[in-house]
Protein backbone atom coordinates (compact mmCIF):
# COMPACT_ATOMS: atom_id res chain seq x y z
CA UNK A 1 0.00 0.00 0.00
CA UNK A 2 1.13 3.31 -1.22
CA UNK A 3 1.73 6.23 1.32
CA UNK A 4 -0.77 8.38 -0.96
CA UNK A 5 -3.33 5.06 -0.32
CA UNK A 6 -3.09 5.25 3.18
CA UNK A 7 -3.68 8.67 3.93
CA UNK A 8 -6.90 8.49 1.89
CA UNK A 9 -8.38 5.25 3.73
CA UNK A 10 -7.26 7.45 6.61
CA UNK A 11 -8.86 10.43 5.81
CA UNK A 12 -12.25 8.83 4.27
CA UNK A 13 -12.44 6.45 7.58
CA UNK A 14 -12.31 10.00 9.83
CA UNK A 15 -15.07 11.92 7.14
CA UNK A 16 -16.85 8.76 7.61
CA UNK A 17 -16.87 8.74 11.82
CA UNK A 18 -17.08 12.33 11.74
CA UNK A 19 -20.89 11.64 9.70
CA UNK A 20 -21.94 9.32 11.94
CA UNK A 21 -21.24 11.13 14.75
CA UNK A 22 -22.81 14.14 13.79
CA UNK A 23 -25.96 12.07 12.81
CA UNK A 24 -26.20 10.49 16.34
CA UNK A 25 -25.61 13.56 18.08
CA UNK A 26 -28.95 14.78 16.42
CA UNK A 27 -31.38 12.26 16.76
CA UNK A 28 -30.08 12.24 20.43
CA UNK A 29 -31.37 15.74 21.11
CA UNK A 30 -34.77 15.08 19.58
CA UNK A 31 -37.53 14.20 21.96
CA UNK A 32 -37.78 10.78 22.84
CA UNK A 33 -40.59 8.49 21.30
CA UNK A 34 -39.40 5.20 22.45
CA UNK A 35 -42.98 4.08 24.32
CA UNK A 36 -42.56 1.35 27.18
CA UNK A 37 -45.04 -1.04 25.64
CA UNK A 38 -47.25 -2.68 27.65
CA UNK A 39 -46.44 -0.43 30.22
CA UNK A 40 -47.52 3.03 27.92
CA UNK A 41 -49.56 2.52 25.33
CA UNK A 42 -50.17 5.37 22.24
CA UNK A 43 -53.78 6.99 21.40
CA UNK A 44 -55.37 5.05 18.82
CA UNK A 45 -56.26 7.71 15.58
CA UNK A 46 -60.00 8.64 15.47
CA UNK A 47 -60.54 6.15 12.36
CA UNK A 48 -59.32 3.13 14.25
CA UNK A 49 -61.84 0.61 13.87
CA UNK A 50 -61.41 -1.59 16.89
CA UNK A 51 -64.85 -3.96 18.29
CA UNK A 52 -68.06 -2.30 18.46
CA UNK A 53 -68.77 -1.03 21.94
CA UNK A 54 -71.79 0.73 23.49
CA UNK A 55 -71.77 4.22 24.18
CA UNK A 56 -72.01 5.73 27.86
CA UNK A 57 -74.68 8.44 28.51
CA UNK A 58 -72.67 11.11 30.54
CA UNK A 59 -75.67 12.74 31.27
CA UNK A 60 -76.91 9.39 33.02
CA UNK A 61 -74.27 7.28 33.65
CA UNK A 62 -76.32 4.23 31.58
CA UNK A 63 -76.37 3.02 28.12
CA UNK A 64 -77.98 5.16 24.73
CA UNK A 65 -79.14 2.08 23.64
CA UNK A 66 -82.70 1.03 23.76
CA UNK A 67 -82.70 -2.43 22.36
CA UNK A 68 -84.29 -1.59 19.09
CA UNK A 69 -82.54 -4.27 17.23
CA UNK A 70 -81.77 -2.57 14.21
CA UNK A 71 -78.11 -3.28 14.75
CA UNK A 72 -79.23 -6.93 14.53
CA UNK A 73 -80.81 -6.72 11.54
CA UNK A 74 -78.33 -4.65 9.74
CA UNK A 75 -75.17 -7.07 10.27
CA UNK A 76 -74.54 -9.19 7.71
CA UNK A 77 -72.45 -11.51 9.13
CA UNK A 78 -75.26 -12.22 12.04
CA UNK A 79 -73.05 -11.58 15.07
CA UNK A 80 -74.94 -9.52 17.50
CA UNK A 81 -77.04 -10.65 20.07
CA UNK A 82 -79.31 -8.03 22.02
CA UNK A 83 -81.89 -7.71 24.45
CA UNK A 84 -83.40 -5.33 26.37
CA UNK A 85 -85.89 -4.97 29.61
CA UNK A 86 -87.61 -2.21 30.78
CA UNK A 87 -86.30 -0.57 34.54
CA UNK A 88 -88.61 0.50 36.99
CA UNK A 89 -90.27 4.13 36.73
CA UNK A 90 -89.05 4.14 32.76
CA UNK A 91 -91.30 4.26 29.40
CA UNK A 92 -89.23 2.53 27.27
CA UNK A 93 -87.15 -0.68 27.12
CA UNK A 94 -82.79 -0.46 27.87
CA UNK A 95 -80.22 -2.73 26.85
CA UNK A 96 -79.86 -5.43 29.10
CA UNK A 97 -77.84 -7.77 27.18
CA UNK A 98 -75.32 -7.12 24.28
CA UNK A 99 -72.76 -10.07 22.93
CA UNK A 100 -70.89 -9.59 19.58
CA UNK A 101 -69.45 -12.77 17.99
CA UNK A 102 -65.83 -11.14 17.16
CA UNK A 103 -64.52 -14.23 15.49
CA UNK A 104 -67.21 -13.35 12.39
CA UNK A 105 -67.42 -9.92 12.67
CA UNK A 106 -66.08 -7.97 9.59
CA UNK A 107 -65.74 -4.08 11.34
CA UNK A 108 -67.51 -3.50 8.30
CA UNK A 109 -69.27 -0.97 10.42
CA UNK A 110 -73.06 -1.38 9.39
CA UNK A 111 -74.43 -2.14 12.92
CA UNK A 112 -72.97 1.31 14.13
CA UNK A 113 -74.12 3.40 10.88
CA UNK A 114 -77.46 1.80 10.76
CA UNK A 115 -78.52 2.72 14.93
CA UNK A 116 -80.51 5.53 15.27
CA UNK A 117 -79.34 6.18 18.86
CA UNK A 118 -75.95 6.95 18.01
CA UNK A 119 -75.33 4.21 20.50
CA UNK A 120 -72.63 1.99 19.57
CA UNK A 121 -68.98 3.01 18.19
CA UNK A 122 -65.75 1.44 16.99
CA UNK A 123 -63.96 1.02 20.14
CA UNK A 124 -60.12 2.05 20.41
CA UNK A 125 -58.62 -1.40 21.83
CA UNK A 126 -55.89 -2.99 19.64
CA UNK A 127 -54.40 -5.07 21.59
CA UNK A 128 -57.35 -7.95 22.98
CA UNK A 129 -56.12 -10.96 22.97
CA UNK A 130 -56.91 -14.43 24.90
CA UNK A 131 -55.88 -18.06 24.86
CA UNK A 132 -60.09 -19.34 24.83
CA UNK A 133 -61.70 -19.04 21.24
CA UNK A 134 -64.96 -18.62 23.31
CA UNK A 135 -63.80 -15.08 24.46
CA UNK A 136 -64.09 -13.72 20.92
CA UNK A 137 -67.09 -15.66 19.81
CA UNK A 138 -69.51 -13.93 22.87
CA UNK A 139 -67.50 -10.64 23.81
CA UNK A 140 -70.41 -9.84 26.45
CA UNK A 141 -70.12 -6.19 25.88
CA UNK A 142 -73.29 -4.83 27.63
CA UNK A 143 -70.75 -5.90 30.78
CA UNK A 144 -68.06 -3.69 29.89
CA UNK A 145 -70.63 -0.90 29.59
CA UNK A 146 -71.44 -1.67 33.35
CA UNK A 147 -67.49 -1.48 34.08
CA UNK A 148 -67.45 1.99 32.34
CA UNK A 149 -70.90 3.07 34.09
CA UNK A 150 -69.42 2.06 37.96
CA UNK A 151 -66.60 4.56 37.12
CA UNK A 152 -68.73 6.94 35.78
CA UNK A 153 -70.75 6.36 39.09
CA UNK A 154 -67.42 7.47 41.42
CA UNK A 155 -67.15 10.49 39.91
CA UNK A 156 -71.05 11.37 39.96
CA UNK A 157 -72.25 10.71 43.35
CA UNK A 158 -76.02 10.72 44.12
CA UNK A 159 -76.64 14.26 45.32
CA UNK A 160 -77.67 14.27 48.53
CA UNK A 161 -82.04 14.56 48.68
CA UNK A 162 -83.38 17.81 49.39
CA UNK A 163 -84.00 18.82 53.26
CA UNK A 164 -87.58 18.64 54.19
CA UNK A 165 -89.41 21.86 54.66
CA UNK A 166 -88.45 23.65 57.93
CA UNK A 167 -91.53 24.67 60.16
CA UNK A 168 -92.29 28.13 60.19
CA UNK A 169 -90.40 29.83 63.27
CA UNK A 170 -92.86 30.55 66.18
CA UNK A 171 -93.86 34.32 65.99
CA UNK A 172 -92.58 36.51 69.19
CA UNK A 173 -95.41 37.50 71.54
CA UNK A 174 -95.06 41.31 71.74
CA UNK A 175 -94.43 42.41 75.44
CA UNK A 176 -97.17 43.73 77.38
CA UNK A 177 -96.09 47.90 77.30
CA UNK A 178 -95.65 49.12 80.71
CA UNK A 179 -98.23 51.94 81.98
CA UNK A 180 -96.23 55.02 81.90
CA UNK A 181 -95.83 56.24 85.77
CA UNK A 182 -96.06 60.32 86.42
CA UNK A 183 -92.04 60.39 87.28
CA UNK A 184 -90.26 59.84 84.48
CA UNK A 185 -87.71 58.55 86.69
CA UNK A 186 -87.80 54.56 87.25
CA UNK A 187 -88.65 54.57 90.98
CA UNK A 188 -87.45 51.73 92.57
CA UNK A 189 -90.02 49.03 93.03
CA UNK A 190 -91.18 48.97 96.68
CA UNK A 191 -92.42 45.59 97.90
CA UNK A 192 -95.55 45.69 99.49
CA UNK A 193 -95.25 45.35 103.31
CA UNK A 194 -96.07 41.85 104.14
CA UNK A 195 -99.64 41.53 106.06
CA UNK A 196 -99.27 41.16 109.46
CA UNK A 197 -99.56 37.86 110.58
CA UNK A 198 -103.29 37.20 111.59
CA UNK A 199 -103.31 36.45 115.47
CA UNK A 200 -103.33 32.85 116.37
CA UNK A 201 -106.61 31.23 116.69
CA UNK A 202 -105.46 28.57 118.47
CA UNK A 203 -105.35 30.05 121.87
CA UNK A 204 -108.07 28.49 123.71
CA UNK A 205 -110.87 31.05 124.28
CA UNK A 206 -112.19 31.61 127.45
CA UNK A 207 -116.07 30.41 126.92
CA UNK A 208 -118.68 32.16 128.51
CA UNK A 209 -119.55 31.59 132.33
CA UNK A 210 -122.68 29.71 131.83
CA UNK A 211 -125.04 30.60 133.97
CA UNK A 212 -125.74 28.17 136.38
CA UNK A 213 -129.14 27.23 137.42
CA UNK A 214 -130.30 28.57 140.83
CA UNK A 215 -130.11 26.23 143.17
CA UNK A 216 -133.46 25.02 144.65
CA UNK A 217 -134.23 26.86 147.81
CA UNK A 218 -133.99 24.23 151.13
CA UNK A 219 -137.02 24.73 152.97
CA UNK A 220 -136.23 24.56 156.58
CA UNK A 221 -137.90 21.16 158.04
S1 LIG B 1 -69.18 -4.32 12.29
FE1 LIG B 1 -70.37 -5.34 10.64
S2 LIG B 1 -70.01 -7.51 10.97
FE2 LIG B 1 -69.33 -6.47 12.82
S3 LIG B 1 -71.12 -6.57 14.19
FE3 LIG B 1 -71.23 -4.62 13.08
S4 LIG B 1 -72.50 -5.04 11.29
FE4 LIG B 1 -71.84 -7.01 12.12
S1 LIG C 1 -77.18 -0.30 19.47
FE1 LIG C 1 -78.58 1.13 18.42
S2 LIG C 1 -79.50 -0.09 16.77
FE2 LIG C 1 -78.55 -1.55 18.18
S3 LIG C 1 -80.22 -2.12 19.57
FE3 LIG C 1 -79.12 -0.41 20.53
S4 LIG C 1 -80.25 1.43 19.92
FE4 LIG C 1 -80.88 -0.23 18.51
Amino acid sequence: MSLKTAIRETYDGFKSLITGMRITAREAAKPTITVQYPHETLPMPDRFRGHVKLILDPATGQAKCNACGLCVRACPSNSLEVDGAKREGEKRKSVSKYELDFTTCSLCGCCVEACPSDAIEYSKEYNVVSRDRDDFAKMDIYKRLQAESEEWKKTHPTPPAPPAEAAPAATPTPATPVAATSSPAAAPVVAPAATPAKPATSAPVPAPAAASPAAPEQKPT
